[in-house]
């Protein structure tokens, strides 16, 4: 990217904020900047995934347009994800420009999700970008279930990022996705540890998006279903989980576990309902607004981005989805049904 780049698309003459039919003003946008990805979690992606061609993709340069938009329009936190982020060639050229909105006040947050496999490389340089936090996945600390869960992933390459994550000084949350009977035995493990590590824990329930094992979706996800109400009773038997009033602006309900001083967070999509509060778009690498993590409804930005170097058609794009941001999202999963929306998790991000 060069330096003209960096210096369009700046934050100032801010514009009136986005706010949504339902008076949500909308603060938060999570950028898929890759649909590729180094590992193929098993609810994710299927082994054989085929990509988009580059042409569909947004360029970096784009990539920073649609995001320094959508910050002059209000938003304070930019959450980076794929795919994986890191895996995206030329990515810090990208991180280090949006850097220059946390320098002029215009963002509270630059962040990103990975799966930790880049971080050993990259966390001094993201650190030096602004980044401070860090969610790193990562479903258990056994090697071969940890093989066997990511397909291509191998631990010590993400407990190596880690370790880079933490001397670099990058506050880490770990994220991991609750599976009923390959996991689930090992979360006390894993809590323990993240404590012993100075890492937040958030646990996810699995999400029915996409097909990821060729008979539609549904079964596979329905003997991994694990409803974490369940996990937060079983673990409240052996850990004190403190209420807190702790909030990212994110769908997470966190408690404080007292024997280790740290938050323990709850993504619960399936039985909670959390869009009441959604402040929240997301970006795909094509240049899709999805306005709903569980709803089909989209915009196409990639077009308005394309049609002129002026980003007004773009801003116009902007506020016309807003506008369509929808009440909230619809997860079912059972039998019957397929997956609620067939684009996989890698396609909108995490
Ligand atoms: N590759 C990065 C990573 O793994 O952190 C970022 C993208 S990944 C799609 C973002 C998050 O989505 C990860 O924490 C992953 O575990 C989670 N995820 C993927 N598929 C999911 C599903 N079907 N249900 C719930 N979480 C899912
Ligand atoms: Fe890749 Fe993240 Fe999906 Fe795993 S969850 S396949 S690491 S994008």
């Amino acid at each position: 990217m060069t330096d003209g780049t960096a210096a369009t698309g700046g934050s100032a003459g801010r514009a009136a904020p986005l706010i949504d039919p339902f008076g949500r003003a909308i603060s938060y946008v999570r950028v898929s900047v890759t649909d590729r990805c180094d590992f193929r979690c098993v609810y994710c992606m299927s082994e054989h995934m085929s990509f988009l061609p580059k042409a569909e993709i947004l360029s970096l340069e784009e990539l920073d347009r649609v995001c320094s938009t959508f910050v002059r329009l209000g938003t304070r936190r930019l959450r980076l994800t794929g795919g994986e982020p890191l895996v995206r060639r030329g990515i810090m050229t990208l991180i280090r420009s949006l850097g220059r909105h946390l320098r002029t006040g215009a963002l509270d947050e630059l962040t990103l999700t990975t799966n930790g496999s880049q971080l050993a490389k990259y966390a001094e340089e993201l650190r030096a970008a602004g980044v401070r936090r860090v969610n790193v996945s990562l479903d258990t600390l056994d090697p071969d279930r940890f093989a066997a869960i990511t397909r291509w992933g191998r631990l010590p390459q993400v407990l190596d990022g880690l370790a880079a994550a933490k001397a670099a000084g990058l506050e880490v949350k770990i994220n991991a996705v609750a599976l009923k009977g390959v996991n689930d035995g090992e979360l006390d493990t894993l809590l323990s540890w993240c404590g012993r590590e100075g890492f937040d824990l958030t646990l996810i329930e699995v999400m029915p998006l996409g097909d990821i094992d060729g008979d539609g979706g549904s079964n596979a996800r329905v003997e991994q279903f694990l409803p974490l109400h369940a996990v937060r009773a079983d673990l409240s038997r052996r850990w004190t989980l403190q209420e807190i009033d702790y909030r990212t602006g994110g769908p997470a309900r966190y408690v404080r576990v007292a024997e280790t001083g740290r938050r323990l967070g709850f993504i619960t999509p399936m039985t909670h309902n959390f869009c009441e509060s959604c402040n929240r778009v997301r970006l795909t690498c094509t240049g899709t607004l999805y306005m709903c993590l569980g709803q089909e409804d989209a915009a196409d930005l990639r077009a308005a981005l394309r049609a002129s170097d002026d980003d007004a058609a773009l801003e116009q794009a902007i506020r016309a989805a807003i506008a369509r941001k929808p009440k909230g999202h619809d997860f079912i999963i059972d039998r019957r049904s397929g997956p609620a929306v067939t684009r996989h998790m890698s396609v909108t991000g995490g």
